[in-house]
């Protein structure tokens, strides 16, 4: 086991932040994920499990052990797929289209690790993780035993699921299986994609035309990680009640929403930064980004307090003008 300390993580969060670990292991088999809980547990470390880090916000050295479960492997029998932790998310949506099963082509492009996939219940374009999850393989960082979470124990919600909520650094997950489909019913709910297959004209889209139409919106709209560092979607999108939108809409007649369950509504939380006047707005090295308003940027160097006054300056201008509170998405330490 190769347990490196004061080790150096900017490479390893696609924000940029220039932040290090007590420790830092990568771990690709059982063996050795067991020895690395145990090596925390002897030292009462905490654990913090690290994929890709493109939804991870630090607020400064993280003093426990890190840990990235590099398990590799992927499975296809059928329309049963599953893939190891460590697996690259869009290179298993391709490897699953070229096997010619659907059910993941509108995730296509999210950065990230496999194992980190269920956390957030990852979505975009009308899909949702949960909508082609079968079931997960765990081991517990406290006592190192292993579990299967079937997708009932998983209470996958809107960008959240269990693991994000009661059982929050609880669990490694080393395995996600999934059941995809030989059959295609395309996904077309959201307009970009709409406009983008009637503007090349195809009657009858395959899945790989939609993965195709979503990476090319996706380069087109977000930020670029390798140019300038950012986790997605700094925000949740809010869902408010009908009569706190009605309200709103008083004043903002052209307010956009979406009905969500029990009379609430989802609103794009862009929409609302950008009329809170808080688009392009900087702070040292960290910028609401021009190209799309719910995106956080690393304009150079950012530093933790950059990120956090920034989240502060947006979060209390969208509440002063539309009362609304916003919730940070990455998963933050
Ligand atoms: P990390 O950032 O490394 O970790 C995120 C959280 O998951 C942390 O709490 C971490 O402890 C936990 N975690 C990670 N791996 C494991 C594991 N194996 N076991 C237990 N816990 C684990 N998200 C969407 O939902 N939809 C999008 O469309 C989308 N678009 C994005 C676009 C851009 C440009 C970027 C930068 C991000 C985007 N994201 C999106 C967010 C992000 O890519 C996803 O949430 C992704 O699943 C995170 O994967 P990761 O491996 O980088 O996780
Ligand atoms: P968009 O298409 O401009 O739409 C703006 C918002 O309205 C989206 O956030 C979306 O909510 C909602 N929306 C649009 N059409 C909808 C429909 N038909 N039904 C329900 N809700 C609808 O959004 P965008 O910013 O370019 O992002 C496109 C997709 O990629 C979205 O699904 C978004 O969540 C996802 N994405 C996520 C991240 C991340 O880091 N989490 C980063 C980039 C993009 P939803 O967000 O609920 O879908």
């Amino acid at each position: 086991l190769r347990v490196q300390e004061n080790y150096n993580l900017s490479g390893l969060n696609t924000f940029g932040l220039d932040i290090k670990a007590r420790y830092f292991v990568r771990v690709q088999d059982k063996e050795s994920l067991y020895e690395a809980l145990e090596f925390a547990r002897d030292r009462q470390h905490t654990v913090l499990v690290l994929g890709g880090g493109s939804n991870i916000v630090f607020s400064g050295d993280y003093g426990g052990l890190v840990l990235t479960p590099d398990f590799r492997g992927v499975d296809i029998a059928r329309g049963e797929v599953s893939a190891g932790a460590g697996e690259n998310w869009h290179r298993l949506v391709r490897h699953t289209l070229d096997a010619g099963l659907s059910g993941l082509e509108n995730l296509s492009l999210i950065p990230g690790h496999v194992g980190a996939a269920p956390i957030q219940n990852i979505g975009a374009y009308g899909q949702e993780l949960e909508n082609v999850f079968l079931k997960l393989e765990a081991t517990n960082i406290r006592t190192g035993e292993d579990a299967i979470f079937q997708k009932s124990d998983c209470e996958f919600g809107y960008r959240a699921s269990i693991f994000k909520n009661n059982f929050r650094d609880c669990w490694v997950i080393t395995r996600v299986y999934l059941t995809l489909s030989e059959v295609y019913s395309p996904i077309l709910a959201y307009k970009d994609v709409q406009e983008e297959v009637a503007r090349l004209q195809i009657d009858d889209p395959a899945p790989e035309n939609i993965s195709d139409i979503v990476i090319a919106i996706r380069r087109r709209k977000l930020p670029d990680v390798s140019v300038q560092g950012n986790v997605g979607s700094f925000f949740k999108n809010p869902i408010i009640s009908s009569e706190q939108r009605d309200k709103i809409q008083q004043e903002y007649a052209d307010l956009p929403s979406r009905h969500a369950e029990d009379h609430q509504y989802k609103i794009p939380a862009a929409w609302l930064i950008e009329h809170a006047g808080m688009k392009g707005m900087e702070s040292g090295g960290a910028m609401v980004s021009e190209q799309h308003a719910l995106v956080f940027v690393n304009i150079g160097s950012a530093t933790v307090t950059d990120v956090a006054r920034l989240t502060e300056l947006v979060s209390s201008a969208v509440h002063k003008h539309f009362g609304i509170q916003l919730e940070i998405e990455p998963a933050h330490y």
